[in-house]
């Protein structure tokens, strides 16, 4: 059979029509033999990256993942798309292992599944001299890093395991969690030949970002009022309840249940039988909501889940935005909500100090160091749980990644800001960098604004900022919104910044757009931050001290309007057909009761969604439903079609 295109790969075996962003690139350099490092959020679509090139190649492609769970899922999966795979880990007994490194052997798959332990087996690394794989795919690759939260030593193997086979494959590494650290980590241990580095945005548009102060112990203030409201809205769609311990999980869940929640629970503390036996509830959607510790998860490939919530707030904020992606994978609007209770905090400094003590693998000064930044870490995420400003911006930031002050789809975005015109203060902030422009000289955003606030500082006078007329005219500002609008001034273009020197130090510089803006005298109306308590108090206290500062500019010259682009971030457009939906979800529902695989194996929700809206009439045009590829469509399109047909 001639060589199918990647294209054609991903519509036939997976019903898609086109590639993600990233996703086209890796999958190129893949086929070309290149080393990937590939750093994409949860629901990216990274296995994909590596699945579509297997068949394309026809080759054997070696997924090394830490998460046995995840392995019979996509295994599944495949076998549903039409693409041969399978698995070798613990689940299985001797005999079920031999027979399938018996059909490796034989050539028989293109992606095979294994723990890392097992790359230093005698019997595994024959197979692979016999067959060798022409890609190894290393998912979860931050785990080979020390300085993550999630280190895994038996990752260090890898590179042992990848210099005995009898030629090098192209190795790819695959991360949803990676700081800056962390990826130059997996690129100096794995050893990776000058790979091509991927890295997508981080950003979940679907997922709205909420935190939520509780206060007592019970009430609608309280975290178990505020969890049932969440639930509530949910009507009875599946979520996942994360708690920082195992009794708490058994409080919620016992919770959940006396409200009448049909709720399971997952925790170390239980037998592994009821472990698997409670996640195949939920996945199976026997139950609407897990109650979890963070042991449950990873390797959960539910793409329905329409909630997490968090109980107790996560040690880092790696964990927490790793926790919260497993909502809306399937593209559909989701909410991440996190309760915060000040005496999480203790709570998690606790587990963190004790942790640290137990963990016996390291020396005394490294465990003080990994202490260090367990803490540093713990301290971001209790400024994620209390800050005011847009979650996504912080969330964004932290895995650097430049992204606007204002979201519109956060719970701070919602309450925390205001449309105001801040035409005056645009116009002050502009000056201020144009009359630096004069004295030709260039700053960075600090500088600029310690020269509107009028800092006393000492870097300040020595370079003669203080005699700049913009010096103070914006004293009683506090940083963070003359921060926020010197930012929203630069997103929208009125100011630009340049990279200068060999430190690569960014300034800020007037535009084309910048003298356009403060001659016409444009309107600029934008969401801004409202002020806090504090920020009101003390503009009170310097207002009285020196008199109010500014007047309007003339209204006559405000004509034109700045583009106040605030985000109205998706809530789906109205259901086509929902009774129609309703009833394809039944149709799902029994054919994957027949098939035994979970509901969303079959279809995505999404997927159903766009059935509803299309309403195909044939085999044809149901293959231009995204999610429906050729497989699926034969064996599944006449019984959809006919729902539809009966609908219409
Ligand atoms: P990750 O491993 O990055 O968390 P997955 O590989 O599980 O993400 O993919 C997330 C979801 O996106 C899955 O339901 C997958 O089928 C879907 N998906 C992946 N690639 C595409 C694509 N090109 N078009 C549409 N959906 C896609
Ligand atoms: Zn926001």
């Amino acid at each position: 059979m001639a060589q199918r295109s990647p294209e054609q790969v991903l519509k036939e075996h997976f019903g898609y029509d086109e590639f993600r962003p990233n996703q086209r690139e890796i999958v190129e350099a893949i086929l070309k033999g290149r080393d990937v490092l590939a750093v994409m959020p949860t629901g990216a679509g990274k296995s994909v990256c590596y699945q579509v090139p297997s068949v394309v190649s026809q080759g054997l492609t070696l997924v090394i993942s830490p998460l046995i769970s995840l392995m019979k899922d996509q295994v599944r999966a495949l076998g549903q798309a039409g693409i041969p795979a399978a698995y070798l880990n613990s689940a299985l007994d001797s005999r079920q292992q031999q027979e399938t490194i018996q059909a490796a052997a034989a050539g028989g798959f293109r992606l095979l599944y294994v723990a890392p332990e097992r790359l230093s087996a005698p019997s595994f690394l024959g197979l692979c001299r016999d067959m060798p794989p022409c890609v190894v795919a290393i998912d979860e690759a931050h785990c080979i890093s020390q300085w993550g939260q999630d280190f895994r030593p038996s990752y260090l193997g890898i590179n042992d395991f990848i210099g005995r086979l009898p030629q090098r494959p192209a190795v790819c590494a695959f991360t949803a969690t990676a700081t800056r650290q962390v990826r130059e980590d997996i690129v100096r241990v794995l050893k990776l030949r000058d790979p091509v580095c991927m890295q997508a945005s981080f950003d979940r548009p679907n997922l709205h970002f909420s935190t939520r102060r509780a206060t007592g112990s019970s009430g609608p203030r309280s975290k178990d009022g505020m969890l049932k409201k969440v639930i509530e809205k949910h009507g009875g769609q599946s979520g996942i309840v994360y708690c920082m311990t195992r009794r708490t999980v058994e409080e919620v869940c016992d919770a959940l249940r006396s409200w009448g929640v049909s709720a399971t629970r997952y925790h170390g503390g239980l037998g592994a039988a009821e472990r698997r036996t409670n996640q195949d509830d939920f996945v199976f959607d026997r139950a609407q909501v897990m109650v979890a510790t963070n042991a449950f998860g990873m390797g959960i490939d539910k793409s329905d889940v329409g909630f997490i919530v968090h109980y107790n707030m996560p040690l880092d904020v790696e964990s927490y935005y790793q926790e919260a992606g497993r909502a809306g994978r399937d593209g559909e609007p989701a909410d991440c909500v996190l309760l915060y209770a000040p005496k999480d905090v203790r709570t998690a400094e606790f587990l963190l100090s004790n942790g640290y003590r137990e963990s016996g693998e390291v020396d005394g000064p490294t465990r003080q160091e990994l202490l260090r930044r367990a803490h540093e870490r713990l301290k971001q995420m209790t400024f994620y749980a209390t800050t005011q400003d847009c979650l996504r911006r912080f969330l964004l930031d932290y895995f650097d990644e430049e992204a606007p002050g204002f979201c519109g789809n956060c719970s701070n975005c919602e309450t925390q800001f205001e449309e105001r015109d801040v035409t005056l203060e645009a116009q002050k902030i502009i000056s201020c960098v144009y009359r630096l422009g004069q004295r030709n000289r260039t700053v960075g955003k600090a500088t600029i604004v310690d020269i509107l606030r009028g800092s006393k500082g000492a870097k300040i006078r020595d370079a003669g900022y203080d005699t700049l007329s913009t010096y103070g005219i914006m004293e009683q500002e506090s940083t963070r919104r003359l921060r926020f609008l010197l930012d929203a001034l630069l997103e929208r273009g009125l100011l630009d910044t340049q990279i200068v020197g060999r430190g690569n130090y960014k300034v800020v510089v007037t535009n084309s757009a910048s003298a356009h803006f403060l001659k016409s005298g444009e309107v600029f109306r934008i969401k801004v931050p409202r002020e806090t308590k504090r920020e009101r108090a003390r503009k009170r206290l310097r207002e009285g001290a020196s008199g109010p500062v500014g007047t309007p500019t003339n209204p006559k010259a405000r004509r034109h309007s700045a583009s106040a682009r605030v985000a109205a971030p998706g809530k789906r457009a109205a259901e086509a057909d929902p009774q129609l939906f309703q009833r394809l979800k039944e149709l799902r529902a029994s054919i994957a009761a027949e098939a035994g695989v979970p509901a969303y194996v079959v279809f995505s929700d999404r997927t159903l969604h766009e059935m509803c809206e299309r309403l195909p009439c044939n085999t044809e045009e149901m293959l231009e439903v995204s999610g429906v590829g050729r497989l699926k469509a034969e064996r599944y399109a006449q019984r959809f079609l006919s729902v539809i047909n009966a609908s219409r």
